[in-house]
């Protein structure tokens, strides 16, 4: 039975529905702009649908459709992150990406690929002959033919960002929800939103709950303007060593419905291989085929020949939540004080912050601005910079795969955003999710965490 009690009390300017590395984004945006902004989210933690396992590239939109709000919002997205990440704390990591054909036909589509890339004002895209291939990236099979550099996609990591996103908004007066399924709600003015855990009233509602996106419209506004449709990508991780056969993000020559299996390095210093693109019914479970994954490993050994000699040490899925339709599907509801975010497919950690100003277009509100609003730095996961465990006082590492650090694990515990589980808590830190995958940490972590996480569940259950 839901609670009768309000969940956040007073009235806020807008609700924020769902912490996805979209909703993180707009809240941040409208409280940077003066918002009382709230955050409901229905899982027990934050980056818990589609935004929970991606391949961290941060796209140009070299490949995108040309004047198409996808386009416009990657390219957005993309130039904010280069100039807050630094303020932020953010990683990033100029590896710069190739576009490799392996076939006559791919061969073929390359001129056109670089004429949309030039119109998307990615001007730097250079042709590269398969020597020039071999020599960009060494441990390159012989069989790629032809290709071409985009010599600004970078790489960050899946969570940080959206993290900082909140963070920042929570530190500029957001308030944020977790655990509470936003269930109704009726407007009369206002919206009542009815969650799990109580009401929330606000003057303006913002869908971005991803995969449920559809099925909240037709809850709220009672009609869904596109469906969403479930695309599985799954990926296999190597070893840390193999990380050394790649200096580039490997790309194929993309088709009409997806990116392709793509081998990159991650921020973590692994070697990713995926992801697939696979339809299905299921918004919620996104399971590991072993027979894909195989299909998986051979294909990255076909690309480089080298990963032979390495170790697949962890497999994951996501979800995109793609739709009928190739664009996102982003709009204001005359007269509903409603704004839908969705369809938010397969570039959505690239084009958030662009969305996020789109969204604050489309809401219109005459606000003020904080005169000094507060620009949090977030601890650093990736191996881009120093990490914790080579700074004194860090309490001993805890993780010794991944060398997460106690101080670590008892920060991310701390906060308007402290980690409600064990997965929110890899999430922030890495633990866990090296070569032994807790094997020999889990019985520390527990003890570091179990009465954390008692609490919190208590605390939810009020
Ligand atoms: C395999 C894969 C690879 C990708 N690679 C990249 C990449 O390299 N670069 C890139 O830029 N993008 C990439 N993406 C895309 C990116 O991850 C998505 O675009 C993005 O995560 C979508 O975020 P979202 O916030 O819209 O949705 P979500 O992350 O699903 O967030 C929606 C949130 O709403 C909550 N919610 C739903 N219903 C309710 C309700 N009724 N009440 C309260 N809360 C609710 C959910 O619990 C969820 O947390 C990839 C995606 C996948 C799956």
């Amino acid at each position: 039975m839901p609670h009768q009690v309000p969940a956040l009390s007073g009235r806020f300017d807008v609700a924020v529905i769902g912490a996805g590395v979209i909703g993180c984004a707009i809240a941040r945006r409208l409280a940077l702009a003066g918002a009382r902004v709230a955050v409901i989210e229905k899982a027990i933690d934050i980056l818990d649908g589609a935004s929970k396992g991606n391949s961290a590239i941060l796209h140009t939109g070299f490949d995108a459709p040309v004047g198409s709000l996808e386009q416009s919002c990657i390219a957005a997205g993309y130039e904010e992150y280069l100039s807050i990440h630094g303020r932020l704390g953010l990683p990033l990591i100029r590896s710069g990406a190739i576009v490799v054909a392996w076939t006559e036909e791919e061969e073929a589509i390359l001129p056109a690929l670089i004429e949309q890339a030039r119109q998307n004002r990615i001007e730097d895209v250079e042709f590269l002959s398969g020597t020039s291939l071999r020599v960009a990236e060494p441990g390159l099979s012989s069989r790629a033919r032809s290709g071409f550099r985009i010599p600004r996609e970078y790489l960050i990591d899946p969570w940080s960002a959206p993290f900082a996103y909140l963070l920042q908004a929570c530190e500029n007066g957001a308030e944020i929800l977790r655990g509470a399924e936003v269930i109704g709600g009726r407007r009369d003015g206002d919206w009542h939103l009815e969650t799990t855990r109580g009401p929330v009233q606000a003057g303006l509602v913002i869908n971005a709950a991803g995969l449920w996106g559809d099925l909240l419209d037709e809850r709220l506004i009672g009609r869904r303007d596109f469906h969403i449709k479930p695309r599985k990508g799954q990926f296999i991780v190597y070893d840390k060593p193999a990380a050394a056969l790649a200096s580039h993000i490997i790309l194929p020559v993309p088709t009409k419905v997806t990116k392709g299996v793509v081998v990159c390095r991650t921020a973590f210093d692994n070697l990713l291989v995926g992801p697939t693109a696979e339809d299905q019914d299921d918004r919620e479970h996104a399971v590991l085929i072993s027979e894909t994954l195989a299909l998986l490993q051979r294909r990255g050994e076909e690309i480089l020949p080298g990963l032979k000699d390495h170790v697949v040490t962890a497999i994951y899925a996501g979800l995109r939540p793609a739709t009928e339709f190739k664009d996102y599907q982003i709009r204001s509801h005359d007269g509903l004080s409603y704004i839908t975010v969705g369809g938010i497919r397969s570039t959505g950690l690239s084009a958030a912050l662009g969305i996020a100003t789109h969204v604050e277009r489309l809401a219109g509100l005459a606000l003020t601005p904080p005169v000094a609003p507060v620009w949090p730095t977030v601890p650093n996961i990736s191996e881009h910079a120093a990490r914790d465990w080579q700074r004194e006082g860090n309490g001993g590492v805890a993780c010794h795969c991944e060398m997460v650090t106690r101080r670590e694990i008892l920060a991310a515990l701390e906060g308007p955003l402290a980690a409600r589980s064990l997965a929110g808590l890899k999430r922030r830190t890495r633990v866990t999710m090296g070569r032994c995958q807790g094997f020999f940490c889990t019985a520390e972590l527990s003890r570091l965490t179990q009465d954390r996480f008692d609490r919190a569940m208590a605390e939810m259950a009020k």
